[in-house]
């Protein structure tokens, strides 16, 4: 080819394209979406990551648009969500994790301002009609995975309004009313049929809607308290803390106690002490054997509820006594006088967590009424067949009640410990399990690993402080107002621009910039991988500095065949 090599010299200009350096290579570089580990954390199977890009980017009802992909009711969930996957977030190890639930509830609020259309089309007349029994988030997100997917959803609900227990129980201060109306009226216009006052066990059978329906998805929840009492004493007017709640949000009173013991350390036991001491009772006592979560609480000994819950009913004078439970109620006839109480402790017995009582350890409170917020189980009523003895329903990996059966299940009818947005992740299993058993195949996404921290260069990001929306002051806390705000557009543009964008390409054109060889081009319109870059084999001497060079670990080495 007429070049002249001259060693220990220059190559002559014009030559060095001719040189295909890529030749002396044994590793190559690639470009490897990784799993954030946000997305390997989020309960309901939203990839933040994606989103925020969007959103950091400036566009945000691209971003809004991604997250409804996974998650209907973002609003919602962006203010009730234990949010696990800011624990997760890569940024906790370097200053402060993202406030993704922050930014999700800004994107949720921002479609219901704006009215940003939910991204699907109406199912075809003739497409197959699934039932799901239930409204609540498992049921609604089911319905919406379905419909993105040309079926027809149809929801039968036993009460009047969509919505399951964030409706019927969780208080308007964590959850505006607005803001769960909104999202879930708009969400049911975009074609998803619901029938109110149509309850399973009384209005319909399971073995009607299996003749009528392609398939079937039960998301009734659990609405029954489990049954309370102590060594089989039972006082007399007896109040759960759900249905405390319950009628609480329907009459907006509760009855006029002044001393009261709730038991247990979840959702319901924390929310039932913030209303009644909103209520105006005087000393509400909160009795857990759990402890409330700090870092060095280990994770099975913490209290269920979140955090900040947990923070926010202490400073609304809550009295957690943590470590204790109920050894025996104190009767004057039928009725509660007060509790003897015992400390009690979790202990590791081989694989399994047994619950300790230490005698010699027993306190008296008195208190006029006790209020067990124990934990709910599946209401058995036109489930009988399926439940047998148990409380929840057993289903597979893909949410079926059976090999082979039409039906299935989700949500906290299921055993395990139940969230907004495990539910949603729940519903959004079951359309797609549903949709395959329609012959409605979908390529399945395949997953990198999850990039931790030892897979970045953090070398490229500076310290930006986390942005934080207000929390309302104690003496303002009244009635429904909302205690937690939301962030400004601004503050949600700042905290979306932390973000590490962990194991997908952020182009930075770092590798672009940086490589020796002129080995990295940049494309105009997005390469088939997503990113904006392609590797030049034929000149890529595989030294790695992209790689290594590379903000987000989205470059992996690869040893040559
Ligand atoms: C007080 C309280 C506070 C909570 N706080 C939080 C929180 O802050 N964050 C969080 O993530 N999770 C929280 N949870 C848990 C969360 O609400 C649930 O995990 C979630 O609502 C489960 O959704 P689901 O759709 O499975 O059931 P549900 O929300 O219970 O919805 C079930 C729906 O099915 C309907 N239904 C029931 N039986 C029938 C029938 N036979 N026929 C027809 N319809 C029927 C019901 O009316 C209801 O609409 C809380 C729970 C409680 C009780
Ligand atoms: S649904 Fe919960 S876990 Fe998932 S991104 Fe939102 S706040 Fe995080
Ligand atoms: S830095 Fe961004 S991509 Fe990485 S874990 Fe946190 S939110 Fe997710």
């Amino acid at each position: 080819m007429g070049v002249i090599v001259t060693p220990g010299g220059f190559a002559l200009p014009g030559t060095a394209t001719a040189f295909k350096t890529g030749t002396w290579r044994i590793e190559r570089p690639t470009h490897v979406h990784g799993v954030a580990p946000c997305h390997g954390a989020c309960l309901a199977g939203e990839d933040p990551q994606a989103w925020i890009d969007r959103l950091a980017r400036g566009d945000a009802e691209e971003a809004w648009r991604i997250l409804v992909a996974a998650n209907p009711l973002p609003a919602s969930t962006g203010r009730v969500c234990p949010h696990p996957c800011e624990s997760a977030c890569n940024r906790g190890g370097y200053d402060q994790a993202l406030n993704i639930h922050g930014l999700e509830r800004f994107l949720g609020d921002a479609a219901l301002a704006r009215d940003w259309a939910y991204p699907v089309t109406s199912p075809p007349p003739d497409a197959p009609r699934v039932a799901i029994v239930g409204a609540g988030p498992a049921g609604l997100s089911c319905a919406w995975q379905l419909l993105r997917r040309g079926i027809q959803p149809v929801l039968l609900e036993a009460l009047n309004q969509a919505g399951g227990i964030p409706r019927t129980a969780i208080p308007p201060y964590r959850l505006p009313r607005a803001v769960l109306d909104g999202e879930i009226t708009r969400l049911l216009a975009t074609g998803i049929e619901c029938r109110f006052h149509e309850r399973l066990g009384r209005d319909f059978s399971l073995e009607e809607l299996e003749a009528e329906y392609a398939a079937v998805f039960l998301a009734v929840g659990t609405q029954k308290s489990r049954p309370f009492s102590v060594e089989g004493a039972v006082p007399r007017d007896l109040h759960y803390g759900l249905d405390l709640l319950r009628h609480w949000l329907a009459e907006g009173a509760v009855p006029a106690w002044d001393e009261v013991a709730i038991i247990g350390g979840g959702n319901t036991a924390v929310d039932v002490a913030r209303i009644l001491r909103r209520a105006g009772v005087r000393a509400v006592h909160l009795i857990t054997h759990e402890r409330i979560p700090a870092r060095d609480v280990p994770e099975h000994e913490r209290m269920r509820a979140a955090p900040d819950e947990i923070a926010q009913a202490v400073e609304e004078g809550v009295i957690i006594h943590e470590n204790r439970m109920v050894r025996r109620l104190i009767l004057r006839g039928e009725r509660v006088v007060g509790v003897e109480l015992v400390h009690a402790r979790k202990l590791r017995e081989g694989e399994r967590l047994r619950l300790h009582a230490f005698e010699g350890t027993e306190s008296v409170l008195k208190v006029e009424q006790v209020i067990p917020a124990i934990g709910q189980v599946v209401d058995e009523a036109g489930l009988e067949k399926l439940l047998g003895q148990r409380e929840f329903l057993r289903i597979d990996e893909e949410g079926r009640l059976a090999a082979g059966s039409r039906l299935f299940a989700g949500g906290d009818c299921r055993p395990g410990l139940g969230t907004v947005a495990g539910a949603i992740a729940d519903g959004a299993r079951a359309a797609a399990a549903i949709a395959r058993l329609l012959g409605r195949a979908e390529a399945a996404s395949a997953r990198g690993p999850v990039v931790g921290p030892s897979r970045l260069n953090l070398h490229y990001f500076d310290h930006a402080p986390r942005q934080e929306a207000s929390v309302v002051p104690v003496a303002q806390r009244h009635g429904d107002r909302e205690v937690q705000e939301g962030l400004e557009a601004a503050a949600a543009a700042a905290e979306a621009a932390r973000c590490f964008s962990c194991g997908n390409c952020m182009a930075c054109d770092n590798c672009f910039t940086l490589c020796p060889d002129n080995a990295v081009l940049k494309t105009v319109t997005p390469a088939a991988d997503g990113s904006h870059y392609v590797f030049d084999y034929d000149y890529c001497k595989g030294c790695g500095l992209c790689a290594h060079e590379c903000p987000v670990g989205y470059i992996t080495m690869v040893a040559e065949e």
